[in-house]
Order: C-alpha cells, then sequence, then structure tokens
C-alpha cells in the first residue's frame, strides 16, 4: 500500500526552475514538496556559464545539490521519485502517483523539462565538444573550428549563427538528405558554412581530454574544438497531458504571464514553456509562479465577504504559517544567529 503526502503545493521536477518554485512557495509560507527523478538538462552542465553569481567551474550537479539543500534548510521536503499519474479528483484538490507514494496538493507546478534528441556515436563528452545550448557555449569557440549536426532548419541557422564567433563551421549531416527549406539553402551557401554530408567513422579527443576532431568515411578528417547537434527536444509532458493543459505546436506548454496553464492551479515554468532554454529564465519563471501561487493560497487579508461570513480575523488565527514551516524559519533564524 502506497503512502499519501499532502501539501499546499507539489512541484513535479528537480531542475533549477522547479526548486526556484519550491524556494517561493517554501519561504512564503505554504508547504511544498519537490519530487525529482534526477537527471535533467541542468545536471548535464559542466560547467555553469550566464548565471551572474555562479562562477563557471561549479557544475550543475554542484549547483542543484547547493539549491536542494537551500529549499531543504528552509521547510520544504525533496523527494527523489517519478510520478507518473497527476489528476485533479471531485475534491478539487490534485493526486499524483508515483512508485509507492500519492501525493496531494492544491496547486501543481510541472517543471519536467525536455529531453534533447541525441545523435548515434561516436560523440565526444557533453561539455567537452558536444554542446546543446547555444546561449551557454558559444562564447567558448571564439575563433575556434566548430560543427553543427543535423539536416532541420534548425541545424542550418544555427550554423549560420554561429558565424558570429568564428570563421570556421561545418554543417555535418551525417549520410542524411538536408531537410531545411530552398530558402535556407539559398542563405546557407551563401554564408562561409562547408557542408559535409559523409558520415562520421571515428572521433579524436586532445589530451585535455576536449575534442579534437572526427573522421569521416570517406577517410578525411577534420578539426573541431566543439559543435552542436541539432536534432529537437522530446518535451517530458506525460502529465501536461493527463492535466489537460493545452500545448503549443512546438511542443511548449501554453502559459500566462504568471506561468498558469489553461488548467486552473497548474503552473509550468524552465524548459516546458515557450522562450529561452536558460537558468536564469527557468528561475525567473518558477519566481513567478512560486508568487502567483502565494497569492492565490495566501490566508490574509480576508475579503470584506470573507470578513462578513466568517467574522473578524482573531489573534488566534494568526499566522497561518504551518507548524513544520514555522519551526523550520526558527531554525533557520537560529543558525544564522550563530
Ligand atoms: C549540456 C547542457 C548545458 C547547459 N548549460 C547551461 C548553462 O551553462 N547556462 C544556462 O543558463 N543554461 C544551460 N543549459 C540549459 C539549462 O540546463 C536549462 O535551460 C535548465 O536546466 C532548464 O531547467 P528546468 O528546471 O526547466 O529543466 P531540467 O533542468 O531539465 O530539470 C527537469 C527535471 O524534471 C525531472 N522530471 C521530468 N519528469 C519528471 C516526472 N514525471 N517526475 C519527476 N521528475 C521529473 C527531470 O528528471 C529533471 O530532473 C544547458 C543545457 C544542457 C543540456
Amino acid at each position: 500500500m502506497s503512502e499519501t503526502h499532502e501539501y499546499e503545493v507539489a512541484v513535479v521536477g528537480g531542475g533549477p526552475a522547479g526548486l526556484t518554485a519550491a524556494l517561493y512557495t517554501t519561504r512564503l509560507g505554504h508547504d511544498t514538496v519537490v519530487v525529482n527523478r534526477g537527471g535533467g538538462r541542468a545536471a548535464m552542465m559542466a560547467d555553469t556559464h550566464n548565471v551572474i553569481g555562479v562562477t563557471e567551474e561549479v557544475s550543475g550537479v554542484e549547483f542543484l545539490q547547493t539549491a536542494r539543500e537551500q529549499i531543504q534548510e528552509y521547510g520544504a521536503d525533496y523527494v527523489r521519485g517519478y510520478i507518473e499519474d497527476a489528476e485533479r479528483r471531485d475534491d478539487g484538490r490534485f493526486h499524483l502517483h508515483g512508485g509507492e507514494r500519492d501525493f496531494v496538493a492544491d496547486r501543481v507546478v510541472l517543471a519536467t523539462g525536455f529531453t534533447d534528441v541525441q545523435p548515434g556515436p561516436p560523440l565526444p563528452p557533453t561539455g567537452r565538444g558536444l554542446h546543446y545550448c547555444l546561449h551557454c557555449d558559444a562564447y567558448m569557440f571564439v575563433d575556434q573550428p566548430v560543427y553543427v549536426m543535423g539536416t532541420g532548419e534548425a541545424a542550418a541557422h544555427v550554423a549560420m549563427i554561429l558565424l558570429n564567433f568564428t570563421d570556421d563551421v561545418d554543417l555535418l549531416t551525417r549520410g542524411d538528405d538536408p531537410e531545411w527549406s530552398e530558402e535556407t539553402d539559398r542563405q546557407l551557401r551563401a554564408h562561409p558554412v562547408d557542408i559535409v554530408h559523409e558520415e562520421i567513422s571515428g572521433m579524436e579527443k586532445d589530451d585535455d581530454g576536449w575534442l579534437a576532431g572526427f573522421e569521416f568515411e570517406d577517410g578525411s578528417f577534420r578539426e573541431y574544438r566543439g559543435g552542436f547537434p541539432m536534432y529537437g527536444s522530446d518535451y517530458n509532458a506525460e502529465l501536461v497531458e493527463q492535466l489537460d493543459c493545452e500545448r503549443n505546436d512546438d511542443g511548449t506548454v501554453v502559459v500566462d504571464d504568471a506561468f498558469e496553464t489553461t488548467t486552473d492551479g497548474v503552473y509550468a515554468v524552465g524548459d516546458l514553456t515557450p522562450g529561452h532554454k536558460q537558468i536564469p529564465v527557468a528561475m525567473g519563471e518558477g519566481a513567478n509562479a512560486g508568487i502567483d501561487i502565494h497569492y492565490g493560497l495566501r490566508e490574509f487579508p480576508k475579503s470584506v465577504e470573507e470578513l462578513e461570513a466568517e467574522g473578524e480575523v482573531s489573534a488566534e488565527q494568526v499566522p497561518s504559517v504551518s507548524d513544520d514551516l514555522r519551526e523550520a524559519a526558527h531554525e533557520f533564524r537560529a543558525e544564522g544567529d550563530d
């Protein structure tokens, strides 16, 4: 028999988006759980770029570990697990199920992200020649030889965009036929991008562990410091579907300015939503969602209608924060005073 745990807020996904949402809801006084399978895109970072205040050598795993410790110190629960099913029942609350555990919550934050579609081997190590984030990593390739892999519009455009950083860009179709449009083809041919159609047959690494280059089936060898596979994104959207949240044509989830989906009480943040796929963006979305959830759940002030129906608020009714979170806040303050 599975155990049921009750919360005001259940966050599914413990990347930067979900952890930030949980940080806000917890610090704003709402019992919150984060359920996270582990892995995810942030965990793939060899180094962290573009996050002001976080130095480059911090890995994704270290970054997430610090964030988990922070939210737990404020009193959030963090559970390692995979949520398989979610539904809103007649009691108006959300029921989530995963493994041996059930969770019931008033609000749900979906922060499940997506998975980059991987090309076949041979491939260099992630972050040492294999890169999935142009806005994070293009800076590392100023004046370096780079590749882009793929056959679609995105691959062709990223190859041309990289010309803003270096004059040595190859587009590798790996034996597959190009699928980009005629217009893109015209653009591409008018830019100094080499299109290589041969499949890759081997790979060499430098002494520092970074990619040195690829060998091709025609026996040629081309030097690269790194590059970007562009084969699309698989959105982790099973729960989005189960909770009847609308999606955009590109697979992202439709959200309003507060990151609430088209299903009341269900929020979506981070890589699941439209916009730039970046940690600061994901964190901003988590913050917006967390604050909006607080606006909806906080007890006070009571409206005039509520006061007329329920009477005045007595000193015994405040504060509204739960005993657990109250205790966590006291402990946190005591540690700070040490
Ligand atoms: C290799 C790489 C390097 C990058 N480098 C940078 C960088 O330097 N700077 C930067 O700003 N951005 C970088 N990015 C982008 C950044 O990682 C993402 O934009 C960010 O992680 C998005 O956060 P998220 O919380 O939405 O998703 P994720 O970080 O992907 O986290 C989603 C989490 O949800 C979990 N999950 C999914 N489904 C379930 C479920 N049903 N139940 C429980 N858990 C579930 C996953 O396991 C995962 O832990 C990089 C991306 C990659 C791939």
